[in-house]
C-alpha cells in the first residue's frame, strides 16, 4: 500500500521549484539527512520572533529581552518534554550534534577519564563521534579501541565482547547511522553490556531523532546528541540531553559571557544548571524555530512519520539493488529507517551525484563524514538518498528510475563491478 506523507507537502514552497535540465523538473529532494527541508511555519515563527521581541537573552531587563528569554528557555523546556527528558535543566543547548558531542567529550569525558582508559568506538560513527575521541587520546592518552563493523556493515558483537572486557570508561555510538539504513542489530544489546561494565554511553542521535520515537531518560543513556537542522528546524543549534549522573559531573568548556554566577580576580563560579555550558550568545531564532518544528512533528506523530520513511527508504534499497551494475550498502535483510546509500558500477559517486541532480534529484555524494565506515565496507565513497516525513512514493520513483537510466547507460554490457571500483577508489590518495 503507497505511504501517505504524513507532513503536509503544501507547507514546504520550495518543493514547487522546478530543478535540473534547463530547470525542468520538479525538486526531489531526497537530500534530508544532510539538512531537512524547513516548514513555512517554522520560517513564520523566525519572522514573528524578529518582528516582536528581537533581543539578547538573559542580560536585559527590558520587555523585549525578556520575551526573548521565555522563548529561548521554553525551547529548552519543549526539547525535555519531546524527548522524555524529566528535568529541561539537564539539556544543554548547542550549536548541534558535532558541538555536542564535542561537549560530552571535553566538559565530561576529559576529566572524568583517566589516561589508559579504553573509549570504545563504533565503526558506523558520523566523525562528530570519532574525532572528538581521537582528540581526547591525544590530550588525555586514553586509548580508542573500535567496536567494528562486519562487511555487510553490521557491528561485530564479539569484537565488541572483547573490547567489553577489557572495561571500557566510554562507549560512543550512534543511534542510527547516516550511510546505513539499517538500525544495527547488535546496538540495544552493545549498551546494554556498556551498563553493565559501568561504561559512559554517548549516542549520537543525530539521524534518529525527530524521525522516531525517543524517550532518553527510559533510554539510560549518559549523552544523546542532536541537530535541529536534522529535524525540520534551523542550522546552528542543537542539544546535548545529559543523565543526571552525567550532568553532575560536567565542566564548562568554552569560558565567556552567560556561564558565569561570578567573576573576579582570582577565578570564576561557573552558573548553576545548563547555562555553564552555554557561553556566548546562543543561536535565539534558531531555538525559536524548533519549538516550532517540535510541535509540527508532534503533531504530524512520530509513529507514523517512522513507518513512513521507513516504509519508502526500504522500498527505495530494495528497487536500487535490483537495478544491474548498482549496489546498496549494507545488509540487504534489514528495513532501511530512513535512507539507503549506494554505488553504481563504474560511475563516479559525485558523478551520480550530477547526473541525478540533472533529472531533479538532489541527492547527497561523497563519504558522508564516514571515511571509517566507508573502508571499512571496501568503498571510498557512495550516494545516499535521504527521505522524511514530506517525502512521497514519487521521490522513490523518481530516484529509481533516474538511477537505472545511469547504470544501463554506464553498463554498455561490460560492468567491471562495484568492488572493483571500490578497489581502485582505495589506492588512490
Ligand atoms: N552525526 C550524524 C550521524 C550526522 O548525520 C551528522 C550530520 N551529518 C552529525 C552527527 C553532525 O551534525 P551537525 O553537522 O549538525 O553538527
Amino acid at each position: 500500500m503507497p505511504s501517505l506523507p504524513p507532513i503536509d507537502r503544501a507547507g514546504f514552497p520550495i518543493l514547487e521549484r522546478r530543478i535540473g535540465k534547463g530547470e525542468g523538473r520538479p525538486l526531489v529532494y531526497l537530500d534530508s539527512a544532510a539538512t531537512a527541508l524547513v516548514p513555512e511555519r517554522v520560517v513564520r515563527a523566525v519572522e514573528r520572533f524578529y518582528a516582536t521581541s528581537c533581543a539578547n537573552i538573559h542580560r536585559g531587563a527590558h520587555a523585549l529581552a525578556e520575551e526573548a528569554t521565555d522563548a529561548y528557555e521554553c525551547a529548552r523546556e519543549d526539547v525535555a518534554r519531546f524527548f522524555g527528558v524529566q528535568d529541561a535543566g539537564r539539556v544543554v543547548l548547542t550549536h548541534g550534534a558535532t558541538e555536542s558531542m564535542h561537549l560530552a567529550a571535553f566538559g565530561w569525558a576529559e576529566h572524568a577519564l583517566a589516561p589508559g582508559d579504553v573509549v570504545a568506538v563504533a565503526e558506523d560513527n558520523h566523525h562528530a563521534n570519532v574525532v572528538c575521541w581521537h582528540q581526547l587520546a591525544r590530550r588525555r592518552g586514553v586509548e580508542v579501541a573500535w567496536i567494528p563493523v562486519d562487511g555487510q556493515g553490521r557491528l561485530d558483537y564479539a569484537a565488541w565482547c572483547a573490547v567489553a572486557e577489557r572495561g571500557p570508561k566510554l562507549v560512543a555510538l550512534a543511534h542510527q547511522s547516516n550511510v546505513l539504513g539499517f538500525r544495527q542489530p547488535a546496538l540495544a544489546r552493545i549498551m546494554d553490556d556498556a551498563r553493565g561494565v559501568g561504561a559512559c554511553i554517548v549516542l549520537d542521535g543525530a539521524q534518529a531523532a525527530g524521525h522516531e520515537p525517543f524517550a532518553f531518560d527510559e533510554a539510560r543513556v549518559d549523552f544523546y546528541a542532536l541537530s535541529a537542522h536534522k529535524m525540520m528546524g534551523l542550522t546552528g543549534i542543537g542539544a546535548l540531553l545529559c543523565s543526571e549522573c552525567a550532568f553532575a559531573r560536567m565542566e564548562p568548556v568554552v569560558g565567556g559571557g552567560g556561564m558565569v554566577e561570578r567573576v573576579d580576580r582570582e577565578g570564576f563560579v561557573p552558573a548553576p544548571g545548563p547555562a555553564a555550558y552555554e557561553a556566548g550568545t546562543p543561536a535565539i531564532a534558531a531555538a525559536v524555530a524548533w519549538r516550532e518544528a517540535l510541535a509540527l512533528l508532534g503533531e504530524a506523530g512520530l509513529d507514523r512519520i517512522a513507518a513512513h520513511t521507513r516504509a519508502l527508504a526500504t522500498r527505495a534499497a530494495q528497487e536500487l539493488r535490483d537495478v544491474p551494475g548498482v549496489t546498496v550498502l549494507g545488509d540487504a535483510s534489514l528495513p532501511c529507517e530512513s535512507l539507503a546509500s549506494f554505488v553504481v558500477d563504474g560511475v563516479h559517486p559525485h558523478d551520480v551525484g550530477r547526473l541525478l541532480d540533472a533529472e531533479g534529484v538532489a541527492a547527497r555524494a561523497g563519504h558522508h563524514c564516514a571515511q571509517p565506515l566507508h573502508r571499512a565496507l571496501g568503498a571510498a565513497a557512495s550516494v545516499r538518498a535521504s527521505f522524511a516525513g514530506y517525502s512521497c512514493e514519487e521521490d522513490v520513483d523518481a530516484l529509481v528510475a533516474a538511477v537505472a537510466l545511469m547504470a544501463d547507460a554506464a553498463g554498455g554490457g561490460k560492468r567491471t563491478g562495484t568492488r572493483a571500483m571500490a578497489r581502485q577508489e582505495r589506492t588512490q590518495p
